[in-house]
């Protein structure tokens, strides 16, 4: 069901609303927690969207801020578990979202977050995530999220636009990497949205992105999870180096180089070909292929 944007509460999504509950709280920005709160109700609006929230929804959030998506999420979903790591902002919050009972505020690091023990604490099934994450965890936050399986829908993230290219590159071009092929072998990843840095208090230094992911069945599922990751990041570790170069030197001796060119032929993968030239389907297939010959 298609969200009405009337619906949506954006009332903290003006540069006033957050000037005005900073200052009433002395609250300073902190660089190192990423800490770009919104400030733009089309934006704001634009991630619900691009989310699909509705009142079907349980959505966790990461990063909560002074509650500016909380609200808007509150107001759309059926209910709301957001993140906040800085206790500096509990107050406010607390404030924020008095009005809504289907907020729940988690004080914790989601670095450090166990996201199976907090399937289980908080009584969740599926859920969708929707954050306007702080950078510098955007990266091994999902990758974390991604090789602990956790059961979301669909990840709709603003994240750094040079990242987001890199989950969305196509094989052969620079951006295309480790991102994009762990995150290409669980998800369909689309940029919804280009987003540029006035819309936020304080402003980043680079452009944003809204960035979703969503989750689906394996094109192939790899037999070994943990070896298909090794050899993605063995492959991307020296990117300029030929595979059977770059995966000899996790390999050792288990596997002697001319057997490492043969089991590369076998996957229709030419020894000479790079990590780039791979798709997460090629990677998938060699793999399993390894599997055979090699335990992590
Ligand atoms: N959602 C708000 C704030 C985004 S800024 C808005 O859109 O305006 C990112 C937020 O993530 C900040 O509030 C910051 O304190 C919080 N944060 C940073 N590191 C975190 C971590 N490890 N765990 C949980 N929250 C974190």
């Amino acid at each position: 069901m298609k969200v009405d944007p009337r619906s949506i509460d954006t009332t903290l999504a003006t540069p006033t609303a957050v000037r005005r509950l900073v200052e009433a709280h002395g609250f300073t920005f902190r660089k190192s927690l990423g800490q770009n709160f919104l400030v733009d109700g089309n934006i704001l609006r634009g991630i619900i969207r691009a989310a699909a929230v509705s009142k079907d929804d349980l959505v966790i959030e990461i990063g909560a801020g002074i509650g500016t998506l909380t609200r808007a999420l509150a107001s759309t979903a059926g209910s709301v578990l957001a993140i906040e790591v800085d206790a500096r902002l509990h107050p406010i919050l607390k404030e924020t979202v008095a009005q809504y009972d289907n907020v729940e505020i988690v004080a914790e690091d989601a670095m450090k977050v166990d996201w199976h023990d907090f399937w289980e604490t908080h009584g969740l099934s599926r859920a969708k995530l929707v954050a306007n994450l702080p950078y510098y965890l955007t990266s091994p936050l999902l990758l974390n999220l991604f090789s602990q399986q956790v059961a979301l829908d669909t990840i709709t993230v603003m994240i750094q636009k040079e990242v987001a290219q890199r989950f969305t590159a196509e094989p052969g071009t620079k951006a295309y990497g480790t991102l994009t092929v762990l995150a290409g072998y669980y998800s369909d990843v689309e940029i919804c949205q280009v987003v540029p840095p006035t819309v936020f208090m304080p402003p980043p230094e680079v452009d944003s992105a809204i960035v979703k992911f969503t989750m689906r069945p394996y094109v192939i599922e790899a037999a070994d999870p943990a070896l298909f990751w090794r050899v993605v990041k063995a492959g991307f570790g020296q990117r300029r180096k030929t595979l059977t170069n770059a995966l000899s030197s996790i390999l050792g001796d288990t596997i002697s180089k001319a057997k490492l060119q043969d089991i590369l032929r076998s996957c229709d993968i030419s020894p000479q070909q790079r990590a780039e030239t791979l798709s997460p389907e090629d990677f998938v297939v060699l793999a399993n292929t390894l599997t055979e010959y090699w335990r992590v």
